[in-house]
């Protein structure tokens, strides 16, 4: 069959970097589950949907087409790769998946994609619940205070925001992901923890590389 390597944890740890990383030196294609949630909340946004409405919000959902292509991603054939970085998306996106319905959609198209070849896939719940049987899973955690300063430097409209603002809102995104119901963001019992405060990228990426290849 075919490998899939799970990269957990809390926003701003690094996991989709060093997931890209990874994936281009094992060979393996990289999926980024978050942008999957990204992508149907600025559906949402776009579409001008209550967030409240998950009948509608579901039926949109169910309707849409999302793929990724050589690590971009297209909502019903664009490419809105920058556009689900906007903030607005940031401080929406944990309300969106926090919807079982949605959550299903997102499990499937992953698991589409895994079906044909190995995969490194970013997320909170891809070793817990996407792909239980992934043969390395990691969790990533860095310090709140290194987290948003990472996030608050990949804003693409960072005039309109303080790094303050940024902490918070990654605090709370961080809890409603922790705390809802529908597989939570957690740490798998067999996945192997890695704090990267102070670490640079190319660190992490050879400490998961020991791990791959032990
Ligand atoms: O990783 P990223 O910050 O792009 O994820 C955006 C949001 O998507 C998370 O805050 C979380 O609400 C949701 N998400 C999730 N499960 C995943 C990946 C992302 O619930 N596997």
């Amino acid at each position: 069959g075919f490998n899939a390597i799970a990269i957990d944890g809390p926003a701003g740890a690094g996991k989709s970097t060093v997931a890209k990383m990874l994936s281009e030196r094992i060979g393996y294609t990289y999926i980024d589950s978050g942008a999957l949630f990204r992508a149907i909340t600025l559906k949402v946004i776009k579409l001008g949907i209550d967030i409240n409405d998950i009948e509608r919000i579901i039926f949109h959902a169910r309707n849409s087409d999302i793929d990724f292509s050589n690590n971009k991603i297209y909502l019903d054939g664009a490419n809105v790769s920058e556009k689900i970085r906007d903030n607005i998306i940031n401080t929406t996106v944990s309300y969106i998946a926090m919807i079982p319905e949605i959550r299903d959609i997102v499990v499937e198209i992953q698991r589409k994609i895994a079906s044909n070849k190995n995969v490194v896939v970013d997320g909170r719940d891809i070793g817990t619940t996407v792909f239980p049987n992934a043969f390395i899973k990691f969790f990533l955690t860095a310090s709140v205070e290194e987290r948003a300063l990472r996030r608050y430097n990949e804003l693409t409209d960072k005039k309109k925001h303080t790094l303050e603002e940024i902490k918070k809102q990654i605090i709370e995104r961080d809890f409603i992901d922790a705390n809802r119901e529908a597989s939570p963001l957690r740490q798998a019992e067999d996945a192997i923890l890695i704090d990267t405060t102070g670490k640079s990228i190319d660190e992490v990426v050879s400490e998961m590389l020991y791990y791959v290849f032990m």
